[in-house]
């Protein structure tokens, strides 16, 4: 069984609600975050395995915490786990004082990803967003001043009323900042937010899907030419930066999570978290583990995870890896279906790997599907 060398922390609490945010979160006036904190800390002391490779904290946003709330965190993690590798911390660009960058820097964290989602004054807005324009500038001169060797902007894409050009001018700026990976996902709009309502009322307006096609293209040339490929559909590094725990989820390799409605993989199992808070806390102090769901997976399942989640990467599925983690070959398990989908150009079939080609990419669930069983 693969060791776990990886895990996923997450802080459910925002100081602003975005309005296209269907993200397990929840707004931080009187939320009970310091005994979220103390249960958290204490799912994290029952982990099996203490030496991990990558660490990611995510959210919500973890930088909502206080420094108090932020330093018990991190003494707590560091305690539990001994972190070789690459440490992320989600931020939101006005809540990365100085204060919390040294902190974070103190405890080792060794990668920021930034909440950007663009650098225009008037969409910030519309998205609901706590920052401006000028907080993003300074979380990166502050993360820079305290030494965090990585930061990577999370961006967005075919927002409502936003042009062409006004994208190129947001991926413009993101450059001049000169990070070493940038996210950028189109939105989607999700049920139960604020931009769905307003949809349904007719009141947003959101550009049509050609435009967002196109918007996509642009920017894979883009941040190419200035040395940030595209290594996975919505990912793009400089060279050595791809996100080496990202890539954990997509080789579908093993990594915890811990807390309220986090999802882990262990052990062959699936799982996820209690959810909300309350019930979270409730379970984790009457020492119960806080699963909602787990799932065993079947070696067939486990075969089609490895191709839609590997598929997703630039470089694809490794055949050779495949053949050592379940004992068959892809040519032969796949025989039908990847000849199908390399006759369409969907894909690439080499001696090594198994991958989408471009048009595969832009009709990426549609391949995806072609290896389910
Ligand atoms: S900061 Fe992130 S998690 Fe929080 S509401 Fe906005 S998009 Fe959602």
């Amino acid at each position: 069984m693969q060791k776990v060398k990886s895990a996923y922390i997450h802080i459910p609490f925002c100081v602003k609600i975005c309005t296209y945010c269907d993200f397990n979160k929840y707004f931080i006036q009187h939320q009970p975050v310091d005994d979220y904190l103390t249960c958290l800390i204490e799912e994290m002391s029952w982990a099996k395995e203490t030496n991990l490779t990558t660490m990611f904290v995510g959210g919500g946003t973890p930088t909502a915490l206080t420094v108090d709330q932020l330093e018990r965190l991190l003494s707590a993690i560091n305690k539990q786990f001994n972190i070789s590798g690459e440490y992320t911390f989600e931020a939101n660009p006005d809540e990365l004082t100085e204060e919390k960058v040294a902190l974070l820097k103190k405890y080792g964290v060794n990668r920021l990803s930034l909440g950007v989602q663009t650098f225009d004054e008037e969409l910030l807005k519309v998205l609901g967003r706590s920052h401006q324009r000028a907080d993003i500038y300074s979380a990166v001169r502050n993360a820079r001043k305290y030494g965090i060797p990585s930061i990577s902007l999370d961006l967005m894409y075919q927002l409502p009323g936003q042009t062409m050009q006004q994208f190129d001018e947001s991926l413009t700026e993101a450059l001049s900042l000169d990070v070493d990976h940038i996210s950028s996902y189109g939105l989607i709009l999700e049920k139960q937010t604020q931009f769905y309502n307003l949809y349904q009322k007719g009141k947003l307006n959101m550009p049509n899907e050609d435009l967002g096609a196109e918007m996509y293209h642009f920017m894979i040339d883009k941040l190419a030419q200035h040395g940030l490929q595209q290594y996975e559909i919505s990912n793009f590094a400089k060279e050595g930066h791809a996100s080496a725990h990202n890539k954990v989820y997509w080789k579908n390799e093993s990594y915890y999570g811990f807390g309220a409605g986090a999802s882990g993989y262990v052990e062959g199992v699936r799982y996820s978290n209690t959810n909300p808070v309350n019930h979270y806390i409730e379970q984790v102090k009457a020492g119960k583990r806080p699963i909602r769901t787990e799932e065993t997976l079947t070696l067939n399942e486990k075969i089609e995870e490895e191709m839609f989640l590997g598929l997703r990467m630039n470089e694809g599925v490794n055949k050779l890896r495949f053949e050592e983690k379940f004992g068959q070959v892809l040519d032969d398990y796949y025989r039908d279906e990847l000849q199908n989908l390399e006759a369409k150009k969907l894909i690439y079939n080499t001696p090594t790997h198994v991958a989408l080609t471009e048009e595969g990419r832009v009709i990426g669930n549609y391949v995806f599907e072609a290896f389910i069983k």
